[in-house]
């Protein structure tokens, strides 16, 4: 099996094909794979038929289809792509006025098992290779008519538990001969994997850091992200005062709201305890409702209420994220491939 043209750093390529070639060409092919969104070597006009014939036959230059795509009302747009094994995963481009994000997947399925989310009832399929992670920012790219500002790790998967190859797949992105994405406009989300955070800290990789938290109490913590029973709030707090030593970013504090689990005044005591000494901004993302999970949206006026209090509670920034695309079910927590969500709902 060849090797996928799109996991090789560009310094990698740049070596292997000097062999062959002058230094100029390998600048020449990465401008058709990056820039012009050029996938089949025999269609990178101004490289000459022998530099084609090599590359098509060293490299593998598929891409994954896309196997369905639905559109928002609000404008996101959700893409199910069907991979070189038949696994499928999903992205999720979400257009505001002056940002297009990409959310990416780093896994098929997940193995964390967090109650509110329906990815984590596919349980873990396998994890995905960088090149994986690099095509679905090309066909992103390609699908949509303006250019991506923002990529976010939240779509399937806990990149965190797969992060030397999101490392390697960044690392690419980011490179300044590829497409010299930038680091304060990459975000990896993690529901707390505490030696995954110390590596990435370590890393130099320059990355954003978003936490699922969603409560600051151990008990309730427990029950909606079993990952907490491992690596309880005492620990994860620790790794975040070490990451926030390292990387020049604020930390992200999600908090996804659910009436009657994590939206009372104890909750609200218990995450300005925890986040008093953070250097960080706090997300409060109201619950999407799903048929096979046990939870409820919160009402508009318990939003309002408990923005109100928390705004009055806790010193930090503080936001409110509406889920996109949760007609087409591209919302947080909302991404599952459908094969797997029938056989869900028949176990449930
Ligand atoms: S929220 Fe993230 S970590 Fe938790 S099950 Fe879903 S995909 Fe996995």
């Amino acid at each position: 099996m060849l090797n996928s043209i799109y996991g090789i750093m560009p310094e990698q390529l740049s070596s292997f094909l000097s062999s062959e070639f002058p230094a100029y060409r390998s600048r020449q092919l990465l401008k058709w794979i990056y820039e012009k969104g050029v996938f089949d070597p025999f269609q990178m006009t101004n490289l000459p038929v022998t530099m084609q014939n090599y590359l098509a036959q060293t490299f593998d230059f598929s891409m994954p289809r896309i196997v369905q795509s639905l559109k928002s009302i609000d404008g996101s747009q959700k893409f199910r792509l069907s991979l070189s094994d038949e696994e499928q995963i999903e992205m999720v481009l979400m257009p505001e006025t002056k940002k297009l994000t990409l959310c990416v997947s780093s896994q098929v399925g997940c193995a964390r098992n967090c109650a509110f989310c329906a990815t984590g009832k596919m349980n873990l399929h396998r994890n995905l290779f960088p090149h994986e992670i690099v095509q679905q920012f090309l066909l992103a790219s390609q699908e949509s008519t303006r250019r991506i500002t923002n990529l976010v790790f939240m779509g399937m998967g806990e990149p965190l538990d797969n992060l030397e190859n999101v490392l390697s797949a960044i690392k690419l992105i980011q490179d300044n001969t590829t497409l010299a994405f930038s680091p304060r406009r990459t975000t990896i989300s993690t529901c707390g994997i505490i030696p995954g955070i110390y590596t990435l800290a370590d890393s130099g990789v320059k990355v954003k850091l978003a936490v699922s938290l969603n409560s600051a109490r151990n008990s309730i913590r427990d029950e909606l992200m079993p990952v907490n029973r491992k690596y309880p709030l005492t620990v994860l707090k620790k790794a975040l005062l070490y990451f926030q030593k390292k990387n020049p970013f604020r930390i992200t504090l999600e908090y996804i709201l659910i009436p009657g689990v994590n939206m009372d005044d104890a909750d609200l005591k218990a995450l300005r305890q925890f986040s008093g000494d953070l250097s960080c901004k706090i997300n409060f993302i109201p619950f999407n409702t799903l048929p096979f999970l046990p939870y409820l949206s919160p009402d508009e006026k318990e939003i309002e209420s408990f923005l109100q209090k928390a705004r009055a509670a806790l010193p930090q920034t503080i936001t409110l994220r509406r889920s996109r695309g949760q007609d087409i079910q591209g919302a947080c927590g909302q991404l599952v491939v459908e094969s797997r969500k029938k056989s869900m709902r028949g176990a449930i």
